[in-house]
């Protein structure tokens, strides 16, 4: 049984007639956001590189009576994530928000690190997001709305051992949103990061049981986090109540780097 519990009573958020993509939505933290927005009324585009899993996911939504629609696409490929946002617009009409939650690790200490390791984690975290986050900036500067909401993380602000290559995405990631919500303030477009401590998912179950307990003491909370958490603070991003935040990292964390 996991060991984190869902928050028990979320936000209440409205987003009736709005269009999200949301990437890296065929497991985790990903899927539970794209849950989370459909929950609340959101159409769901799902991206995934995983048809099969993608397809779970939008089966959860449908089965709670959301609507989601899922894309296998590489987010690392500029003709794929170009083609995933005009279907989606051509589907539904337009797009309102936008995850960037597509994430891997490839962790070893630096004197190790292959070629290949760098430029992985840098083509998926940074490109991804920021393939994805072009992509949509015309239909939502026409649309005069947008929430952009990039997934970081801590290891992008504290940095941790074996994640030079991560750390470096993940902060390239901060300083991306900073600069995206200043190009795009104006035209009521905001664009947010959260920076997630340890999650519990696939990612962290990957890191073992001996390193998970020693995280567990370090943080304040002295617990891992629930996806919910994540995608609670998702929601409050992408909700009408954010509409003067911008440029901003939220960290959701246990009160690791408080
Ligand atoms: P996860 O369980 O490993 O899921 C990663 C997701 O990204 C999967 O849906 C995967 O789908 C997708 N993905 C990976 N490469 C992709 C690609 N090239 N194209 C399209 N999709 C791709 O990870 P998670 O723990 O949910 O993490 C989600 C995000 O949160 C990541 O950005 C991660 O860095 C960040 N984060 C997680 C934690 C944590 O503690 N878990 C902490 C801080 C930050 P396919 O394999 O089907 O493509």
């Amino acid at each position: 049984m996991a060991e984190t519990e869902a928050p028990k009573h979320g936000i209440q958020v409205d987003l009736r007639d709005q269009v999200a993509i949301v990437t890296g939505a065929s497991q985790g933290i990903g899927r539970a956001i794209a849950v989370m927005l459909a929950r609340s009324g959101a159409k769901v585009a799902c991206v995934a590189r995983n048809a099969g899993k993608l397809a779970e996911t939008v089966a959860a939504i449908e089965a709670a009576g959301g609507t989601a629609a899922a894309y296998s696409c590489d987010v690392t490929s500029g003709e794929s994530v170009q083609k995933v946002v005009d279907e989606v617009a051509e589907k539904w009409g337009k797009i309102h928000i936008l995850v960037n939650n597509a994430g891997i690790t490839r962790d070893t200490l630096i004197p190790r690190m292959s070629d290949d390791d760098w430029d992985s984690v840098i083509q998926t975290n940074l490109r991804g997001t920021f393939l994805f986050t072009r992509a949509v900036t015309r239909p939502m500067m026409q649309g005069r709305y947008g929430r952009i909401i990039n997934i970081s993380s801590v290891s992008g602000i504290m940095g941790n051992p074996g994640q030079a290559n991560y750390a470096a995405s993940k902060a390239g990631v901060i300083g991306m949103t900073r600069v995206v919500a200043k190009e795009l303030a104006s035209r009521k477009v905001t664009v947010n990061a959260v920076a997630p401590g340890f999650i519990e998912t696939e990612m962290t179950e990957a890191l073992g049981p001996v390193v998970l307990d020693e995280v567990k003491k370090r943080v304040p909370a002295k617990r891992l986090g629930h996806v919910d958490d994540i995608a609670g603070a998702v929601l409050f991003l992408a909700s009408a109540s954010a509409s003067y935040i911008t440029g901003q990292t939220l960290t959701v964390d246990g009160g690791l780097v408080a």
